[in-house]
């Protein structure tokens, strides 16, 4: 295997402009989930380094929304470049902190290189709106909160980092981020980047640490402005009761269990490869993963064998190795995964037709096999519950209104898609659906930079990328503006 170790230079955080170990001495390890092994040490921040980053991301802010958009967003494309140079070495570092296949590590370090080309592009081609009014004229232009906290998981480290940070520095806000404990490598490396590509010190400050440490210190600030949430529901709600209390505006990016929602006129063996991706890239630990396929009872039978068949060839290993599926992200993932299974095979109501434990020959690290259940009963709880692993529910359905029932039944709305070669029931389906986004015979072709993404009800609220996010950590202000004539 080809695995190179990060260098001990990459585990500091960034607070200031400058690398930090924690003020209190402590470490946490990060883990190689294909092998259980330690990584990288990275520092265990707490309340007292959340507080320096605080107060360096205050010092700098004011500069930083004072210069012109256009000089912003020109550092902003230089870390856009910055990361493009360094593809291979952070598609690397994310493969071995997070385990997914490099050419999946590769997509998500283009992603964020796009995400700051982007941000950087628009900010200075977005204007406000000006009017004239009696007696005068009134614009609005828009206001930077100041310090914006941002809290995210470790399912797509460097792109989540990329997709609340870019547009968030873009609009002139500085930003203190708390990346997930398990996978911090890619966001502290984009940290350093962005010194290097000329942003002043403190605008982006990165402290890692642990949630109930580090991350609740972060949330329970008064003076963070603005919170970007995301991850679970759980940490979701602690998070917006603090900003509650703080009367901040937090946004919450959450979980999903997206249907795919199959019409009897489908090419079964055409779409196999789609829905196995679907719902097995990054091995399941996804938030928009299709882990639900509810299916015309029509076409049932040969759709469980074409994907039990499928799975049955799909390759799983190490990251580095670029199989089809490499492993969780940890052993406390694994051991939920496994709790789902487990749970759905005594519970009845769901059977378990492939899959559903730790594959043959992979005894280190925390590999899952792909897993379906074909489902009888829709209100089992494996047809109900975000599992976040390699394993698909197949639900069975009479006509459009039960699906519709079903698609809009588990409380999650995150993502749903149609698939049928009969463009007016595709149609009539997708409106609805309640979800924040639906695809028609597609799943990802969208979720570009340049559109709006994220959930209602449990799977939160407010709009990442495209060009609303820059309403999402920005407020705006309106002058009015009276005109005495002239003599
Ligand atoms: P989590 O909520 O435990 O962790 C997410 C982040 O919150 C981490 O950085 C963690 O350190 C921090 N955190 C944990 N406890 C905290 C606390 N008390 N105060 C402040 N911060 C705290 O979530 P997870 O289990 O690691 O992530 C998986 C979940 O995230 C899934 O439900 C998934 O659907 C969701 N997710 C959603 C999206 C999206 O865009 N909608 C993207 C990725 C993941």
């Amino acid at each position: 295997m080809t695995q190179a170790s990060p260098t001990l230079e990459t585990t500091l955080m960034v607070i200031d402009g400058e690398d930090v170990a924690a003020g209190g001495g402590d470490w946490l390890e990060t883990r190689d989930p294909a092998t259980g092994r330690v990584l990288a040490r990275v520092p265990r921040g707490g309340a007292a380094d959340i507080d320096a980053a605080v107060r360096a991301a205050r010092g700098a802010q004011p500069a930083w929304e004072a210069l012109a958009a256009g000089d912003r967003g020109r550092l902003l494309l230089a870390l856009a470049d910055g990361i493009a140079a360094e593809v291979e070495e952070l598609s690397r570092l994310e493969t071995l902190d997070v385990g997914k296949p490099l050419r999946e590590a590769r997509v998500d370090v283009r992603h964020a290189e796009r995400l700051f080309r982007f941000y950087g592009e628009v900010v200075d081609k977005v204007h406000t709106e000006k009017l004239t009014v009696d007696g005068g004229f009134a614009f609005t232009d828009r206001l930077a909160y100041g310090v914006t906290g941002h809290i995210t998981p470790w399912n797509y480290p460097i792109q989540l980092f990329a997709r609340t940070v870019a547009p968030a520095l873009a609009v002139g806000n500085a930003c203190v981020v708390k990346p997930a404990e398990d996978t911090p490598l890619t966001a502290l490396r984009v940290a350093r980047l962005a010194l290097d590509a000329g942003l002043p010190p403190g605008v982006l400050n990165v402290v890692t640490g642990l949630g109930a440490d580090a991350g609740g210190a972060l949330a329970d600030r008064p003076d963070v402005d603005h919170l970007s949430f995301t991850g679970s529901r759980a940490t979701g709600e602690r998070v917006m009761a603090a900003s509650a209390r703080q009367m901040r505006p937090v946004m919450l990016e959450l979980g999903g269990k997206s249907p795919s929602i199959l019409l009897g006129d489908v090419d079964v063996a055409e779409l196999v490869p789609t829905l196995r991706s679907a719902v097995l890239w990054n091995a399941g630990q996804t938030c928009d993963a299709q882990s639900r396929i509810l299916v015309d009872r029509a076409i049932h039978a040969d759709l469980l064998d074409a994907l039990t068949a499928d799975f049955a060839q799909v390759t799983i290993g190490p990251g580095m190795e670029d199989h089809d599926v490499g492993p969780l992200v940890s052993e406390t993932q694994h051991r939920r995964v496994s709790a789902h299974v487990g749970a759905a095979q005594t519970a009845g109501g769901a059977r378990l037709v492939i899959g559903g434990g730790r594959p043959g020959g992979l005894d280190d690290g925390w590999f899952f096999e792909p897993t379906i259940f074909d489902v009888s009963d829709p209100s089992s709880p494996i047809a109900n519950e975000e599992v976040f692993g390699p394993v698909l529910t197949i639900v069975p359905f009479r006509d459009e209104r039960e699906a519709v029932r079903l698609a809009n039944g588990v409380g999650y709305d995150l993502a749903a898609a149609v698939w049928t070669k009969d463009i007016d029931r595709a149609f009539r389906l997708t409106s609805q659906i309640r979800a924040g986004q639906v695809h028609i015979n597609s799943w990802g072709i969208g979720s570009g930079v340049e559109l709006s993404f994220g959930g209602i009800r449990q799977s939160g609220f407010g709009r990442e990328k495209g060009l609303r996010a820059l309403d999402e950590y920005s407020a705006l202000r309106t002058t009015t503006v009276r005109v005495v004539a002239g003599r």
